[in-house]
This record gives C-alpha cells, structure tokens and sequence, in this order.
C-alpha cells in the first residue's frame, strides 16, 4: 500500500543525508567529547562546528545555543527554572507568569505544577484566529510577573504569533520572555536578535531530525546575568552543555540535527512558498469536493504547511483511522492530544463547540509532499466523508 504522510506536525521523516550523519556518529565516531584524545576531540570538534551551524540558523552567538532532548524538555526548564531564579534573584516573595491559553501541554502541565507551590499565573485568551493580543499582554503585567511563554506559532492550528511585539513589551518591562518555537522553526524565518526573545525551546524531529534532541536558545544577556547571579543548571552533573544542561552529549543525534537544520532552514522561504501551495491546493480540492467545510486558525497569519479544518457531520477520529487503513496519515487535534479531541483547548479558546472541535482534522503538509499526493489524499478524504456522512443520513 503506498502511503501518504501529511502529519508533519506530529513529526517528521529523516532523509537519507540526515540518516548517513545519525550512523557516522553512531558507529564510525562515536567518541566522548569530553575525552582528551584524538577521538575524542573530533567528537568536541563536531559538536562545536553543529552549535555554530545552529547558532547561524537563528542569528544567535554559538555560546547562545544549549543541546537539550527536545522540545518538552527545553519549555520545562524554562517554565520550572527561570520564574524561580527570577524572584530569588530579584527578591521577591510572589511571582506572576504570563502565557496563552494555547500553549502545549509542555508549557501548560508545568505552569500547573507550579500554580501548586504557589506561582501565579495569567493565561492570555485568544481571538477566534488563536492571536494573543499585545494590549491584553500588556494590561497582564504586574509588579511582581518576571517571566511571560508564547509560542511563535501554534501546534493545532498552525496559528503565528506576534512574538517580536510581545518580546519587545516583555524587555521593557525588564521580564523574561521565552517562546516555544518547536513547530516555528525550520518552516518560517526565526532570528532572535531581531525579535529581542530571551529564550527558545526548538525540537529536531519537527524539522526532518531526530526525535529526542533539540536546543534551547538562551541570550547571552541572560546568560551572563545568571551566571553571575545564580547558577542555573537544568541538569547538574559533570559539566556538559556550559555547565547548564550535564550529561555526555548524543552527538549522534545533534549531528544530525544540525545537517536538518541547514537544509531547513537554508531555503525557509522559498520553500515555504511551496508548501504554502501546496497546502492552498489542497485546502481549495477538499472545498471543491466537500461541501461543509471550515477552516480553523488564522488564514494570514499562519504556519505554511498547517490545513486544519472541520468537516460537518465527520467524526474527525473515525476519519482519521479510516484514512490511516489506505495509507493515508492525518491528525485530529495535536499529536500529543489525540486521545480525547473534544477536550482541544485550543478549539475551545478560539470559540467552537465540542461538536466542532470533534470535526475538526489537522492536515501538515512538509517540502517533500507532491501534488500527487495531494490530489491522492484528496480522494480518499472525499470517498470516506461521503460513507461516512451516508451512514449519519447526512
Ligand atoms: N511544543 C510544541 C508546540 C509541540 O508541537 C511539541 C510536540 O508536538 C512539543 C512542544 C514537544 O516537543 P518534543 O516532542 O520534542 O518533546
């Protein structure tokens, strides 16, 4: 059965360039970077030279780039760390934390742990686009917030968040701003020094890497400013990671992480462009094909290859295991959340009904996607929505 994959959002394929690079690291040079030996400085040698690679991609420092397990493990350090040594650093008995009511449950099962030693925490609503507002950002500000999280761009509906704005509110305000750019980056433009973001959780396998590894961005300011402070381990141990994130590196992965990087992110326009297409392609066939469709999330401000949509009368599940028995792979809500897409909190807070968010399917379409496979994908949808809808007498 030939397959379609058209869940680039819940995670990515790795080319064979990325794969070659994983084995070399894996088995040819599998040397510690920390050993003093030949081997092992090759092994140092690689890892620095991916760090400048990342650090290009972003228009960081190399020093400004930490390797982490990937996404969930970069926005807890965030969430947990920073809002503590926040307020010991500034001496205070509360703190406040700003963030969306859409975040992942990455930032959002942290920021629940901490509401229960005692954190306070604002959750921004969004408009029916899933933007938070920078008015609403700014009247949330308190004496006492010392740390704001807002995803550059949204997980289920693919929505782009005005993250340079509410950076640049946050530095006035002298707070910690981090963003959550895991499904952001390697699909459109990111450039810390132009948004002014202090912190940023990235996640290889979004981006054709490997599941399991990723990097945190922290400036330097920052850095430097806790360094002198305070120390900040994440993870403390022997060192590694500028003495912030311990444990013998997975050189492997972060190899291969880096060779994703560069072929992402080197033509991230142009072939954002193409995926943009091709998702508009796909998004005007179903239309064609499907009476009653809707689509959810921002259709300006919006993640090229994200087509989430909601087709009335559809149980959004069924059609997603339906269209996985032809080789077809779609989502319902995020990857992370499929268990029960009722509950989407992110259809919730853009405003629609249970009934609508349980409709609701997530199409990711990625660079190496065809036409064909669309026009494919397309005709299964249409064949299983009309069964479907049949059965119901739609
Ligand atoms: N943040 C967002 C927006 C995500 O989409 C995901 C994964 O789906 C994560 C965080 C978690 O990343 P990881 O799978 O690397 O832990």
């Amino acid at each position: 059965m030939k397959e379609i994959y058209l869940d680039n959002a819940a995670t990515t394929f790795m080319p064979p360039e990325v794969i070659d690079i994983m084995e070399r690291y894996s088995g040819t040079d599998y040397g510690n970077p920390s050993a003093l030996y030949e081997k092992g400085r090759n092994s140092r040698k690689a890892l620095d030279h991916v760090r400048g690679i990342i650090a290009d991609t972003v228009n960081a420092r190399e020093d400004e780039i930490i390797f982490t397990s990937g996404g969930t493990e970069s926005d807890n350090w965030a969430v947990k760390c920073i809002p503590y040594l926040e307020a010991l650093r500034k001496g205070m008995s509360s703190a406040h934390i700003i963030t969306s009511s859409i975040e992942h449950h990455a930032v959002l099962n942290p920021l629940r742990q901490l509401e229960d030693i005692g954190y306070n925490v604002t959750y921004l609503p969004v408009d029916r686009y899933g933007r938070v507002s920078p008015k609403d950002f700014g009247k949330a500000l308190r004496h006492d917030t010392v740390f704001a999280t807002i995803m550059t761009a949204n997980n289920e509906i693919g929505t782009v968040e005005p993250v340079n704005e509410l950076a640049g509110i946050a530095k006035k305000a002298g707070i910690v701003f981090h963003t959550d750019a895991v499904q952001a980056y390697g699909h459109i433009p990111v450039d810390v020094k132009e948004s002014g973001i202090g912190m940023m959780s990235v996640s290889a396998h979004k981006f054709h890497g490997p599941r399991g590894c990723g990097f945190m961005y922290i400036s330097k300011e920052l850095k430097s400013m806790w360094e002198s402070e305070i120390e900040l381990p994440l993870i403390a141990g022997g060192g590694q990671e500028y003495g912030l994130r311990s444990g013998t590196e997975n050189l492997a992965s972060i190899a291969a992480m880096g060779k994703a990087a560069v072929m992402s992110c080197r033509e991230v326009e142009k072939d954002g462009d193409y995926v943009r297409t091709l998702r508009e392609y796909c998004y005007d066939k179903l239309k064609k094909n499907i009476p009653e469709i809707t689509m959810n999330g921002d259709p300006v401000n919006r993640l090229p290859g994200n087509l989430n949509i909601s087709i009335k009368g559809i149980e959004a599940r069924s059609l997603m295991l339906l269209a996985g028995e032809q080789g077809l792979y779609i989502s319902t809500a995020s990857a992370c959340s499929q268990k029960d897409t009722h509950s989407s909190h992110v259809l919730k807070a853009i405003g629609l009904s249970s009934a609508q968010a349980g409709e609701a399917i997530r199409i990711s379409v990625c660079r190496y996607n065809t036409r064909e496979e669309i026009d494919d994908a397309v005709k299964i949808l249409s064949g299983l929505v009309n069964k479907l809808r049949s059965y119901g007498g739609y």
